[in-house]
């Protein structure tokens, strides 16, 4: 396994055990299947359990029944979880950091001792529903409403590409409050099951075909007041959960590149033309040399975002470099893997090509590539352009 320039020999026990985890998880209950799963545009359901019992549902958190792992070891598991397809990866992402993390960080006590441990065991699956059909890239549009009505709150609205949301019992729904002065954007717990809540499945991806991903109608529906997240508002709340999500992706585009790479590399030298292996020729080793490189630069810089993370010293725009940049390499990464395996390359019988489907989607969820670099941008010169 790639490791070039050894940030392995560094990880503790527990990093190592979590890490191995993950591997057999991903050769035993992952691969197999991909994929035909990929083809079929199924996500395999039986996982979500599974990775529950492994802890593989925000084991950074502290308390709740999470355990509280290192930063590095969370990476090191989204990593590993993205090497086997990044359908899989979203799913832990989206649990852990985008419904496990806000109930932890914004949650009453009761909302804390209720949910955290059902998602965190996945006998509850969760979905987080920022997107709406008019505002991607800017979510502070949104125009779903939250009306207060005695000890009810009823929402309206609806919210697009959300992963999970068909196989979800519990939607984290970003919407502005409009019974409080400014509109303030609140989160509120919502149970897919209450009624006037929908959630239709998306078909016809072409892209991350292995994940649950849906829409959420909310028609006049009445959760109580106490749904709210009680300790934040405004745009800090969907914003901090999308950094922790983000972090994830730094690490787990590592982990589809390198699977990308080790595939290529395994095919180079194995496929023999013109009376040898490909891997003799220097075009093909170029690929390989340029490819390792990029990745050992992933990880270098996943690695640096975990100790930056550690000490509490972690910046959005550290983390928009790194899901900008590494998702970037997976993308290159994944094409130029599948050229190495020339026609067998585009089949489901390899990774490479899936994994460069997967992409797309990872290229442009959790802030596009664009919105990324303008947040570098901004960073760097002190002058918005996205607006
Ligand atoms: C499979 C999948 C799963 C997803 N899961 C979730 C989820 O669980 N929860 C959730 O809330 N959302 C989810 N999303 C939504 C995702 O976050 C959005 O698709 C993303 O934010 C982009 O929004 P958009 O698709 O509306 O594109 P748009 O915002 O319409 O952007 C279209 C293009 O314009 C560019 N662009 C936009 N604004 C600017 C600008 N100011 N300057 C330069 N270029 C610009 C973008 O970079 C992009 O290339 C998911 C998406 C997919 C595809």
């Amino acid at each position: 396994m790639l490791d070039f320039v050894r940030l392995e020999a560094d990880l503790d026990e527990e990093e190592r055990l979590i890490r191995d985890t993950a591997r057999e998880f991903v050769d035993d209950r992952v691969r197999p299947d991909a994929g035909d799963n990929f083809e079929a545009g199924t996500f395999p359901t039986e996982l979500v359990s599974e990775m529950g019992e492994l802890g593989f549902y925000a084991p950074n958190l502290e308390g709740y029944g999470s355990p509280n792992v290192s930063e590095t070891a969370y990476g090191l598991l989204m990593q590993e979880l993205e090497a086997g397809d990044s359908g899989v990866r979203s799913m832990a992402s989206v649990q852990g950091a985008l419904v496990m993390y806000p109930i932890h960080a914004y949650g009453s006590e009761r909302q804390k001792s209720e949910w955290l441990p059902t998602l965190g065991s996945g006998e509850a699956v969760g979905c987080f529903g920022l997107t709406e059909p008019e505002h991607g890239s800017n979510p502070a549009g949104m125009e779903t409403s939250a009306r207060r009505d005695g000890d009810e709150y009823l929402l309206n609205g609806s919210k697009t590409w959300i992963t999970n949301a068909p196989i979800a019992d519990l939607a984290v729904v970003w919407a502005r409050d409009r019974s409080s002065e400014g509109d303030p954007i609140r989160g509120f717990l919502v149970e897919t099951d209450r009624d006037g809540v929908t959630t239709n499945e998306i078909t016809g991806k072409l892209s991350l075909r292995a994940s649950s991903t849906g829409e959420i109608g909310l028609n006049d529906v009445a959760v109580p007041a106490e749904s709210v997240l009680p300790d934040v508002s405004g745009m800090k709340g969907p914003l901090s959960c999308l950094t922790q999500a983000r972090y994830g992706i730094a690490w787990g585009a590592v982990g589809a590149a390198r699977d990308c790479f080790e595939q290529a590399r395994s095919y180079a030298l194995d496929r023999d033309q013109f009376g040898g292996p490909i891997a003799q020729f220097q075009l093909q080793q170029e690929k390989l040399a340029e490819m390792a490189t990029q990745i050992t630069l992933g990880q270098l810089l996943a690695y640096r975002l975990a100790e930056l993370k550690e000490r509490g010293e972690l910046r959005p725009q550290h983390v928009s470099m790194a899901k900008r940049n590494n998702v970037r390499t997976a993308r290159e990464t994944s094409r130029v893997a599948r050229e190495i395996l020339g026609g067998n390359g585009i089949t489901t019988d390899h990774s490479p090509m899936r994994h460069m489907a997967n992409m797309e989607t990872v290229y442009t969820y959790e802030g596009t590539h664009d919105i990324h670099t303008l947040i570098l941008g901004e960073e760097l010169t002190g002058i918005q352009a996205f607006r």
